[in-house]
């Protein structure tokens, strides 16, 4: 193994010196103060002439050989001089010596590597009768291969800052204050995840996962998922001794891979949660029930016996951290038995009974495996620690808590409740950790800054708080200001949270930016300072922010901010104004602070008379210094962006298409007839340029579509199911959403649906109006299901539209569609849905639109989360009695959530009528809904009613319709022509008064014409 070449900036740092003792001052954990330490430096090399030699013991293990290459070889390097590596008997009496390993030399000073944990290690000097010597040791399997990192990086000056650069001082007389330092990494479980990806496409492709596995060994980055996951790479791993995996099954949401629903359920009801008087399959288990506790000790010992056959078959070191964590649904109460609700009450939280369960399991293993710990993992519903229960000593808090200000540490007054609720986890178990997500936006706009400071401060405010566990995403790398020096020093403060991560980043900018580090300090440290002083509080993370903010809702995002970090980046350009690697990453930090400004454009324009950027220039640099970036991956073997190998997303779209999307933007475009009337400051068009971002790849050349490029969603065609591929696939929806506004992870305003045989597929695109939405905003997108295994995803999301955000739009959609209608589809060809333009109309004007263009079908789910499981906004129930009436999770339709219906008692009726939706007078309109009739003798039936525009119903009902009860979800469709008079549409879902019965609705929609082929889609 050698770490990856492909990059010719191998810096020199001649003047870089480190301050050895107050380094390893700040390391210290252990100094056995009873051996003197020589009074002199150990000489490694003089004049390019090596002066000491390596000893190795003939015992040694693969991680322990290749850690002794690794400081031979680099020993090399940073002296000129090559180093022997000898058997340590074979060791002059004369000649001094770095002995490496599990030595006889070590055992001799009193080692007891019995006592040395798996990455424990030691380095010491040692005057042995007139000869130096230092000899560097450690626990297996990664102990030694820490201790010569650690001499490396530290005494030595050599650093691995990403993949693809490795930094080498010249240094040809190398010597080393004396030392006697005992260590081991502060997380035992740490792991940030890697985003650097592969395409197959690469020629090099083969050779990226080997240097990613060995970029994230030495840098101590043992990973927390399974070995393939985290590196790509399990064998490179393994000859560096491995990493720290979590046992099986699973890292994550694993309650049903102990006790699948699919086995368990028919027969045991009872073992799965108790939700509104009924055992359901889909949410949590029944924590409580003993015959659950049993199942899940068996399988407990089952994992853990399997895994350690599994370690010691491929001689790795088996796991020690096991995840039993929640399913990835948040009910109110994981189950309502009583056995359960006795604990919930007790504990006043779900995490309770998390807890309860666990602590059950822990006890039950502990005599049996004391090495291993077992981890909950409080999130979501169970983030609020129980009230009087304590984890047992082998359970450990693993806290997923999302909501505070990533830019600011937790010990911010923005975090106060965040760092309150942890310190309550905290002070109840002896080992906690989080699985954290550094401060960004997963799209559109990333602030241009780095956030390792917040990141470097909880670190050690985690570390303070028995942290053990640190896991912690870093995604998208080609959004992200100083993506590597934020990754680095992050796995540097999860090794030693105690040292100052100042000097970290002064260490990562002089050795990755050379004469341009003093310019980028400066904006780091204005850019820090700006948002330190900034009142705004800004989104956790990428996965779970409050809200996805505007990005004009930060006002430090001004003309100021931008036009200093212009001139850092000037200053930093002109200190290396060559070609090289330093030039390079200069420009790299350009390109980030460039296309914020670009995504910014509007809102800096209208805050500011004359900008004084030339819009043209921004969009070239923009350009070429994202090939640049790029292909300095793609050189290397590496994709830029990405994440594991299966992630074969052609990035190098990103940088081309955001480009000429840039270029493009803002360009005066023609309206489609039917929008002729309506002013351009009443809409907002979207075309390619304006979708482009989230997934650019998908952003296709297209001769059909406005502009000749389209939105692309394209699924293959299986020839194995091709036969009913097309059968009972459901109807294409497309809805309108609110990006993940946690905790309702999606909400949907309104949504159509195109029964496929409805798909015109005649190559051209056509028109569709999809709903309304009551503002636009950074959250909006379109969410587009029913092609087979895909639910594509078009944001609007990156462009700043100040001031529209409570300003009600009607939508309109431009479509085609190929290989989707069962009756044009092509045998095996690929289904290929592409959206080339949206139009937002605000809808005060949007009656200008001629609607006969615009034909789709309005329709509600319920699938959304409200927290009270109320109706829709604007609905009515009219009843008799006290019948049952809500949106339910129980025998929900297609959706999470049904409409339920249920009358309890005899001669009482109940009726739900929808909220008005606005029509047209003289055109026909088809409801359909889907329903499931379950206990009837009389049908429940269903109405739509017109209204005029006083409220008035307009009589006679306009159709109705009986439910026929068959036992399982059907389909109803009735249809009317709007009166004259009539303004407004609303459904009615009526229980008959003749019986008692229980009936769900679903997924209730309009079409604004006729029902196709009534009774038979
Ligand atoms: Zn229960």
């Amino acid at each position: 193994m050698k770490p990856h070449s492909g990059s010719k900036t191998k810096s020199r740092m001649e003047n870089r010196l480190f301050n050895a003792r107050s380094v390893l001052a700040s390391m210290m954990l252990f100094v056995c103060s009873s051996c003197p330490l020589p009074a002199a430096d150990f000489v490694v090399g003089a004049d390019g002439k090596a002066k000491a030699v390596i000893a190795v013991n003939a015992e040694a293990t693969v991680p322990e050989k290749n850690a002794v290459d690794l400081l031979a070889k680099y020993l090399g390097k940073v002296t000129g001089a090559e180093f022997a590596v000898v058997g340590e008997n074979a060791v002059k009496a004369d000649t001094p010596a770095i002995y490496v390993g599990q030595t006889k030399f070590a055992a001799g000073q009193g080692i007891d590597f019995s006592k040395l944990d798996r990455e424990e290690w030691v380095i010491r000097s040692v005057g042995a009768g007139g000869v130096d010597a230092l000899l560097i040791s450690g626990g297996r399997p990664r102990g030694v291969l820490y201790g010569v990192l650690e001499f490396l990086e530290w005494q030595v000056g050599v650093h691995w800052f990403d993949p693809m650069t490795e930094c080498i001082p010249s240094r040809p007389t190398l010597a080393v204050p004396p030392m006697n330092v005992r260590a081991k990494p502060a997380f035992a479980a740490r792991g940030i995840n890697p985003y650097v990806g592969y395409s197959k496409d690469n020629p090099k492709a083969d050779l990226a996962p080997k240097s990613r596995a060995f970029w994230y060994a030495i840098n101590k980055n043992c990973g927390l998922d399974s070995y393939d996951y985290i590196t790509g790479d399990r064998e490179t791993l393994k000859q560096f001794g491995g990493g720290e995996p979590f046992g099986s099954p699973s890292t994550a949401h694993n309650l049903f891979m102990y006790m699948p629903p699919d086995k368990y359920f028919d027969a045991h009801p009872e073992y799965y949660s108790l939700i509104s008087g009924k055992r359901v399959r889909t949410t949590q288990i029944c924590f409580s029930h003993p015959e659950v506790r049993a199942i899940f000790k068996q399988r407990l010992r089952e994992y853990i016996k399997q895994d350690r056959v599994k370690a010691n078959a491929r001689s790795e070191a088996p796991p020690r951290f096991y995840v039993i964590m929640q399913q990835d649904t948040h009910p109110k109460i994981f189950c309502e038995c009583e056995g359960c609700m006795k604990i919930f009450e007790r504990e006043g939280a779900n995490s309770g009974l998390l807890v309860d369960f666990v602590n059950d399991l822990a006890r039950d293993i502990r005599n049996d495996y004391p090495d291993v710990t077992l981890v909950v993992f409080p999130y979501t519903s169970s983030i609020e620690p129980p009230r009087s229960l304590r984890l047992e000593e082998n359970v450990a808090a693993w806290i997923g808590e999302y909501t505070g200000d990533s830019w600011r540490p937790l010990t911010h007054p923005h975090n106060k409740e965040n760092l309150d609720l942890i310190r309550r986890w905290s002070a109840m178990s002896k080992i906690t950790g989080t699985w954290d997500y550094s401060g960004t936006w997963q799209m559109g706009l990333r602030i241009p800054a780095p956030d390792i400071k917040p990141v470097a401060a909880d670190i050690k405010t985690w570390h303070d708080l028995n942290g053990a566990i640190y896991k912690l995403n870093m995604s998208t790398p080609e959004r992200r200001s100083f993506y590597w020096l934020d990754v680095w020093v992050a796995l540097k403060m999860l090794d030693n949270p105690n040292q100052n991560p100042e000097r970290l980043i002064d260490t990562y900018l002089q050795g990755y930016y050379g004469p341009a580090a003093p310019h980028l300090r400066k904006f780091i440290d204005y850019a820090s300072e700006t948002i330190a002083k900034s009142e705004e509080k800004i989104a956790r993370n990428e996965l779970y922010s409050l809200r996805w903010r505007q990005c004009y809702d930060l006002p430090f995002l001004n003309l100021e901010y931008y036009t200093r970090l212009g001139e850092f980046l000037d200053a930093a350009e002109k200190a290396c104004p060559g070609q090289d690697g330093y030039a390079r990453a200069v420009r790299r930090e350009r390109l980030m602070v460039d296309r914020a400004v670009l995504m910014h454009w509007d809102w800096l324009a209208a805050k500011n008379k004359d900008l004084p950027f030339n819009r043209e220039k921004i969009v070239q640099r923009f350009s070429a210094n994202g090939a640049e970036w790029f292909n300095w991956y793609w050189e290397s073997g590496f994709v830029l962006g990405g994440g594991s190998m299966s992630f074969d997303w052609p990035r190098r779209n990103l940088i081309e298409t955001e480009a000429s999307a840039f270029s493009e933007y803002g360009r005066k475009r023609e309206l489609p007839e039917a929008f002729g009337g309506i002013a351009s400051g009443d809409m907002i068009d979207f075309a390619w340029p304006e979708f482009a971002f989230d997934r650019p790849a998908e952003i296709q050349p297209d001769a059909a579509a406005f502009g000749g490029k389209a939105y692309h969603s394209k699924v293959n065609a299986y020839s194995a199911r091709w036969g009913d591929q097309h059968q009972g696939l459901p109807s294409i929806r497309i809805g309108l959403n609110r990006h993940y506004s946690f905790p309702s992870l999606s909400s949907t305003w309104q949504e159509i649906s195109i029964p496929r045989k409805d798909l015109p597929e005649d190559g051209k695109y056509h028109w569709y109006h999809v709903g309304a939405v009551p503002g636009y905003d950074h959250d909006t997108m379109l969410r587009i299901i029913g092609q087979v295994g895909k639910t594509a995803a078009l944001p609007f999301s990156s462009l700043c539209r100040p001031g529209l955000e409570n300003v009600p739009h009607k939508v309109y959609v431009s479509m085609r569609t190929e290989n989707m209608n069962p009756d044009k589809a092509e045998k095996g060809k690929p289904e290929l849905l592409a959206i080339d333009r949206v139009l937002f109309v605000k809808s005060a004007a949007a009656g200008k639109v001629d609607r006969g263009t615009a034909e789709g079908r309005l329709s509600e789910t319920w699938d959304f989360e409200t927290e009270d499981e109320a109706l829709p906004e604007g609905w009515e129930v009219k009843k008799s009695g006290n019948p049952v009436i809500g949106i339910t999770r129980q025998d929900p339709g297609r959706s999470n959530r049904s409409l339920k219906i249920e009358v309890v008692e005899q001669d009482k009726y109940a009726a739900v009528d929808s909220a008005p939706l606005e029509i047209t007078a003289g055109r026909t309109y088809c409801l359909t809904a889907k329903y499931f009739a379950a206990s009837y003798t009389f049908a429940p039936k269903v109405y739509i009613y017109f209204f005029d525009a006083e409220g008035k119903r307009l009589e006679p009902a306009a159709s109705t319709a009986n439910c026929s009860i068959k036992g399982n979800w059907n389909e109803i469709k009735l249809q009317g022509q709007a009166p004259q008079e009539a303004v407004a549409v609303k459904a009615r879902f009526h229980s008959p008064a003749k019986n008692v019965g229980l009936v769900y609705f679903d997924e209730k929609g309009y079409r604004e014409s006729s029902c196709p082929s009534i009774g038979r889609w």
